[in-house]
């Protein structure tokens, strides 16, 4: 059973209750986060009674709390189980963000991104999501949590239903009341997901992560999506703007050597000809993911000498990433084992071209890099990282 609204609401009825029931103990499960049944004095006490009876009570439990001099708070947060996962909040003078986790890890393994190297522990579900609001909410008990992106652990379209009512009651009048238009959810691309997201009534934003326009060199960076071609994935995007007439945002990391060269900027010029409204294209800084890609090294080189640490952090994570072929572009492939984010030419390159080309364009530094807590660091650590 889902604990979203009308999951809540059928309880309600099956425990003989009216149906407003569901939002009052909605309200204590995910606004007010409590820790008991027996505490939530606005129910009668026969259901406080039943609810004790058929559930146990499972809230997530704030392992270690790390605030950045930027003011990002990074929560590490352990859930039923004692599968681990990350929320950051992320205030601003007009905003209070929170970044939630969709999953603990992710099966995906994009190889600049900490979550992808711890592997998938398991799905969140919307209540988990939930309380990661909650727990932010409490934290900062004079701002109203104003905006949400579903940019922590995960892959939110591996996801697609509980995350979808997860969003719901963020959205939902009743519970935090977050404007569609202010929900974020971030993919890597997941084509079928994208269509059917194109259908829901509601007008969540959506970004996706592309990083790179041209197939081979997304492959490399991206493997668990190489079975989603770039055209099937701008067919999806299509499709998304046609339906919903919403600008998806693309987020492209600017890696050196990798994906900021002229030819990188000429396919993502190709990839962003689409009818209006258009994409709009995020610029992001590349932050230091703490990972070492040993195995691939090791691949690329034919066995160059590994650290024992980068050789385990590795081991048995990600696929080693291919060999290149004869022809291919060595330079390309000897860039990835130091993923290095790209110098500020590269950047200005990039603006002047998409908007010589009318795509709107934005730079985007996420906040909380120096405690692990920015894009791509969500690896469950409590540790402060150097920059890149
Ligand atoms: N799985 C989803 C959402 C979580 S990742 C996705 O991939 O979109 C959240 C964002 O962080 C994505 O835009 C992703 O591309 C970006 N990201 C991952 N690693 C990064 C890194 N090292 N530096 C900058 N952004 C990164
Ligand atoms: Fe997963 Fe997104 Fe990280 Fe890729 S960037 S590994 S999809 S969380």
């Amino acid at each position: 059973m889902q604990f979203d609204l009308p999951g809540l609401q059928q309880l309600m009825l099956t425990l003989g209750e009216k149906g407003y029931r569901a939002r009052q103990l909605a309200e204590w499960l995910y606004l007010r986060g409590a820790e008991s049944f027996a505490g939530m004095d606005t129910l009668p006490r026969g259901l406080r009674s039943s609810l004790e009876e058929r559930f146990v009570f499972s809230q997530p439990r704030v392992l270690h709390k790390r605030t950045a001099r930027d003011g990002t708070v990074g929560y590490l947060l352990e859930l039923s189980g004692g599968v681990k996962t990350e929320a950051v909040a992320i205030p601003s003078r007009k905003r209070l963000t929170v970044c939630f986790s969709t999953q603990a890890g992710c099966a995906l393994g994009c190889v600049f991104c900490a979550t992808g190297a711890l592997g998938l522990s398991r799905s969140l579900l919307p209540g988990e999501m939930l309380s990661q609001l909650a727990v932010v909410a409490a934290d900062f008990a004079d701002v109203r949590v104003s905006n949400v992106v579903a940019m922590g652990q995960g892959e939110p379209f591996a996801n697609y239903d509980a995350t979808l009512s997860a969003l719901r009651m963020m959205n939902s009048p009743e519970l935090f009341g977050i404007g569609a238009r202010h929900i974020t959810v971030s993919t890597a691309g997941l084509v079928r997901p994208i269509r059917r997201f194109a259908s829901e009534p509601e007008q969540f934003t959506l970004a996706v992560s592309l990083h790179s326009a041209e197939q081979r060199v997304r492959d490399l960076l991206m493997p668990g999506l190489s079975s989603q071609s770039l055209d099937r994935l701008r067919e999806a995007l299509l499709f998304y703007m046609e339906k919903t007439a919403r600008r998806p945002s693309l987020e492209y990391a600017l890696i050196r050597g990798v994906n900021d060269s002229q030819q990188a900027l000429a396919s993502l010029l190709a990839f962003c000809r689409v009818p209006a409204p258009g994409f709009h294209v995020n610029l992001l800084t590349l932050n230091a993911s703490g990972i070492t890609l040993g195995l691939e090294r090791e691949a690329m080189s034919g066995g160059a000498e590994e650290t024992p640490s980068e050789a385990q952090g590795a081991e048995g994570r990600r696929k080693p990433l291919s060999t290149p072929s004869a022809g291919s572009s060595p330079p390309l492939s000897a860039a990835l084992p130091t993923l290095q984010k790209a110098g500020p030419a590269a950047f200005k390159r990039f603006e002047n071209g998409l908007t010589a080309a009318g795509v709107g364009v934005s730079r985007r530094v996420s906040k909380g890099a120096s405690i692990a807590a920015a894009c791509g660091q969500l690896a469950c650590r409590s540790v402060e990282l150097q920059e890149l």
